[in-house]
């Protein structure tokens, strides 16, 4: 029990314990937790209480915390849980409790190296019958490894910041030429991003038994993309600028430990992959290659129009961690690695518009009566997750959210 004034099943209660970064007025950005309706001001509790530790929180991003490691991260985990459930801590930490609605949230993490991932079968088995309805939908090498693209760090925004339609060139198959104009097929995906912490070197893979130790915790994102220009450029090398005008982040970052009762057990995996990528058994029966039991709501305009469950993933973010790095290419903290579009098998769990109205097919209905293919100017779309805690309580992922802009038309195409 919290002696905070604060429900037992609130989101965001003292067994959650997100991280962001935040400014109140015009003061400097700083680390902050939340705890239920208030923020608390990190480096001031902790300078309060005497922690040397408190130079990492007053900084304008997780990346000096992320850097330290799992030990400090369990150690801040528990220091807190101690503070505002421990009544005897109330008058030193309740003067740096802030109304959530009185600051502003920034990015996180500053981004090091981002890479996204493509790790449901639903979502790649979809994407292979629209854009390659001639072939097997997965590629051979699909359920061999977690297949993933390097992104675009700098365009990484938190929740909140509009997106501008990007232009670009696209050729439909019939078309004679490609021509070059404002995306006409501008999509979403809802994925999880994981952060990264602990910097590792070059040369030495990390192994699936320590995987997780890097994986600090999870965010909401939106990898938005203009399907009409990712298919004209996206043959041989992958994704390109369809892809790197913007993806959007929720502002907290939910901890794994934050998430240890979510874990579960992979839909299972046929063929078994390589060793390096094998799952270990865990004392709680989810593996080191665990998935996680989080349920998703995608909101168009205020409309609910799917609920992807991240648990039908089929590869975990511990084989993503093995596989980006058995190259000995190292990790630094602060990278971002996304889980790729979450999809479930029914229309309803679909994580992106392109699946969901079957390339522009099959048309949504808003509760406002107007039908939707792809986005247009001044839609909004929200992603929201929640998971289970321990006890019966619900852990809050928040949301990320983001307003589509028209397109710039003030340059020469
Ligand atoms: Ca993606």
């Amino acid at each position: 029990m919290t002696w905070l004034d604060l429900p037992a099943d609130h989101p965001f209660g003292v067994h959650n314990l997100p991280y962001g970064v935040f400014s109140a007025g015009d003061d400097e950005r700083r680390v902050g937790v939340r705890v239920g309706e208030h923020v608390l001001d990190l480096a001031a509790a902790a300078e309060h209480a005497g922690m040397e530790s408190a130079v990492v929180w007053r900084t304008p991003s997780l990346n000096a915390f992320l850097e330290q490691g799992r030990e400090a991260w369990t150690a801040a985990r528990e220091w807190l849980t101690e503070v505002l459930t421990n009544e005897a801590h109330r008058d030193a930490i309740e003067p740096h409790l802030l109304p959530v609605a009185d600051v502003a949230m920034h990015l996180p993490v500053e981004v090091a190296d981002y890479v996204d991932f493509y790790a449901s079968e639903h979502h790649a088995t979809n994407i292979g019958r629209m854009f390659r309805p001639d072939s097997e939908p997965l590629t051979p090498n699909w359920k061999h490894l977690p297949i993933g693209y390097h992104g675009r760090s700098g365009t990484v925004v938190v929740s909140g910041t509009d997106v501008v339609r990007p232009s670009g060139q696209r050729k439909a198959p019939a078309d004679p030429a490609p021509s070059f104009g404002p995306s006409v097929r501008l999509d979403i995906e809802a994925e999880l991003g994981f952060v990264v912490g602990g910097s590792t070197r070059l040369g030495e893979p990390v192994p699936m038994a320590e995987a997780a130790d890097h994986v600090f915790g999870v965010v909401l994102l939106n990898d938005w993309s203009a399907r009409d220009l990712q298919a004209w450029e996206y043959v041989p090398l992958g994704p390109f600028l369809g892809k790197s005008f913007a993806t959007s982040v929720s502002p907290w970052v939910v901890t794994l430990d934050a998430l240890s009762a979510a874990r579960v057990p992979l839909p299972g995996q046929d063929p078994e992959p390589l060793p390096y990528l094998r799952s270990e058994a865990t004392e709680d029966g989810a593996g080191t290659a665990f998935g996680l039991d989080l349920h998703l709501e995608v909101d168009w305009n205020g409309t609910v129009v799917s609920r992807p469950e991240f648990r039908d993933m089929y590869w975990s973010s511990a084989q993503m961690v093995a596989h980006m790095t058995v190259n000995g290419a190292s990790l630094r903290s602060g990278d971002l690695f996304a889980s790729g579009t979450i999809s479930g098998p029914e229309r309803g769990t679909r994580g992106s518009f392109l699946e969901l109205t079957w390339s522009g097919q099959e048309p949504v209905t808003l509760d406002d009566g107007s039908t939707r293919t792809f986005l247009e100017d001044g839609d909004s779309v929200t992603l929201r997750a929640t998971a289970p805690g321990p006890g019966g309580t619900v852990v809050g992922l928040g949301e990320v959210t983001g307003t589509i802009l028209p397109a710039r038309t003030d340059f020469p195409a």
